[in-house]
């Protein structure tokens, strides 16, 4: 049998982007997940689909397991053999009980890992564009806690004989006891001038930084509505980050957006928003994979030769496409001298991937737009063409090709399934924080968005977000559905529907 192992990693203060390569790696061949609250559902994309994710997230008011259970998983879960992945917020062996865990497995016998994280003070000076240290003002940095074990009478952190001059420090959990902690700073004699950065979700999208001086921070926190997690950075150089934030002012940066994915796919449209710093949401409503009866598999790759045109009504089909055919074939010039359509410049791109060019894109990326385009070549009559679509595509094009004269076969590749919402932490998190708003791209996210709502009910009715669309299909099956179309891009395409969101949710900005 072979011995399990348990990796202790650090996940970074929340953004996905600052996961550590080992880390990545680690939760990408994980047999078993154990996570916490704060960490990012993003991360779950990268797991194997047999990984076994086991939530112990903490949170006041929700179901959590104790240290103790925690600890037995870890212990229950290496000693059967297996490879697990424990991810903590930050990095593990900074507040987060991860020396408990290790010497756990450590007494047990168990073999593990400590990967280093970004913890969530260093995650917070460089989002909020304060420097934790200075030549000449700050020349000592301390990590504290402000909320020790609720159980003890007294808190150990002498808070009075902190260094008050060329010191910074950054206080962890401190949020809730905000004002009893600057009283007992200014007691022990920190002047009251000192400033203060109290930076909550650092690194998210949703960031936001309240700055004042000690003196007055709890009222101003207070006002700020400051809510965990949060640091709060107390010290001169926290007085730096007016001049010095660069991520506040990024045009999304602030806003909440859904975007509908499917399950182990990237979201080019979440990169585009995440570049314009707004926290993107990707909900996995649904689940591709590859679906090719081998009968029909091997009919089409015995004439592909004769085939006139060759068409592409989505990125999954090109992908699953080329993958069979080249498990067929070991040469691409077996595709013959067919002309190649794509529906829009996303599946062209893909396309392009296998160093084949596109003969075709209409200016609307859908089906109708896509079948006038063909149309218009004046190929149709007689043509042999031979479309690559899923289990879900709509006939629309193969009726008016067929209208046209055309012999058309359809080879389907791929199949479009629900995937299972109730425990997925996207879904929570979109249930409890809600969005700005919500992208839809493809009428088939709208359908199985709708299909889902039972999973997507938000906590409070204040947190709806406005409903957003690519294009005129798109917006058909929202009021088809029931929902309003708050904005329609003004050409069917991921940065027409970006420039949008931009001009209806954004900062001005001179940036842009
Ligand atoms: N091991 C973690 C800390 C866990 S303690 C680390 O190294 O970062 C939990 C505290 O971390 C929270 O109360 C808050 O003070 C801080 N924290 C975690 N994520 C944060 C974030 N994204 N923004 C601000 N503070 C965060």
């Amino acid at each position: 049998m072979k011995s399990g192992i348990v990796y202790l990693i650090g996940a970074g203060p929340g953004n996905p982007d600052l996961l550590t390569v080992r880390a990545r790696q680690l939760i990408e061949s994980a047999e078993v997940l154990v996570y916490d609250y704060l960490v990012h559902p993003a991360f779950t994309y990268l797991l194997r689909p047999d990984c076994e994710r086991i939530c112990v997230g903490k949170r006041a008011g929700f179901h959590s397991k104790s240290q103790a259970e925690i600890q037995e998983i870890l212990l229950a879960k290496a000693g059967e053999g297996k490879r697990v992945a424990r991810l903590k917020g930050g990095d593990p062996f900074l507040f987060g009980r991860g020396g408990e865990e290790a010497a756990a497995l450590a007494a047990a016998g168990i073999a593990f890992e400590v990967v280093p994280g970004i913890t969530a003070a260093m995650g917070a000076a460089a989002y909020s564009g304060t420097p934790l240290t200075a030549r000449n003002t700050n020349a000592t940095l301390i990590f504290v806690t402000g909320h020790e074990d609720p159980e003890k009478p007294d808190t150990t952190v002498d808070w009075e004989s902190l260094p008050k001059r060329n010191a910074t420090l950054c206080i962890y959990m401190g949020v809730g006891n905000l004002d009893r902690i600057a009283t007992r700073l200014l007691d022990g004699g920190f002047d009251k001038d000192t400033a203060v950065s109290c930076v909550e979700w650092a690194t998210m999208g949703h960031q936001r930084v309240c700055r004042g001086k000690l003196g007055t921070i709890s009222k101003e926190a207070r006002a700020f509505g400051l809510k965990a997690p949060a640091i709060i950075i107390v010290g001169e150089t926290a007085a730096m980050g007016e001049n010095l934030s660069w991520f506040e002012k990024k045009p999304l940066q602030g806003r909440r957006f859904v975007v509908t994915r499917s399950q182990g796919q990237a979201s080019e449209l979440s990169s585009k928003l995440e570049k314009l710093g707004a926290e993107v949401i990707g909900l996995p409503l649904i689940s591709i994979s590859r679906n090719i009866d081998p009968q029909t598999m091997k009919d089409v790759f015995a004439e592909i030769a004769s085939y006139d045109w060759l068409v592409f009504s989505s990125p999954n089909g090109v992908r699953y496409f080329f993958e069979a055919f080249f498990e067929t074939f070991e040469d691409i010039r077996s595709l013959g001298f067919l002309r190649i359509a794509a529906v829009g410049k996303s599946t062209a791109r893909e396309i392009r991937k296998f160093y084949v060019t596109t003969d075709l894109i209409p200016d609307e990326a859908n089906a109708d737009s896509l079948a006038d385009a063909l149309i218009k070549t004046d190929s149709m009559d007689s043509a042999k063409i031979l479309v690559v679509a899923g289990n879900l595509g709509r006939d629309t094009l193969i009726d008016r090709l067929e209208e046209a004269r055309a012999i058309v076969d359809r080879f389907e590749v791929y199949k479009t399934e629900a995937t299972d919402l109730s425990e997925h932490p996207a879904s929570k998190m979109f249930r409890e924080q809600g969005a700005d708003g919500i992208l839809f791209t493809s009428s088939s996210g709208v359908r199985s968005f709708v299909d889902q709502a039972k999973f997507l009910q938000l906590e409070k009715d204040a947190l709806r977000p406005k409903t957003l669309s690519i294009g005129k299909i798109t917006s058909a099956a929202m009021k088809e559905l029931g929902l309003p179309v708050d904005l329609q891009a003004k050409e069917a395409s991921l940065d027409s529907l970006v420039e949008g969101v931009v001009n209806r949710f954004g900062k001005v900005s001179s940036e842009l």
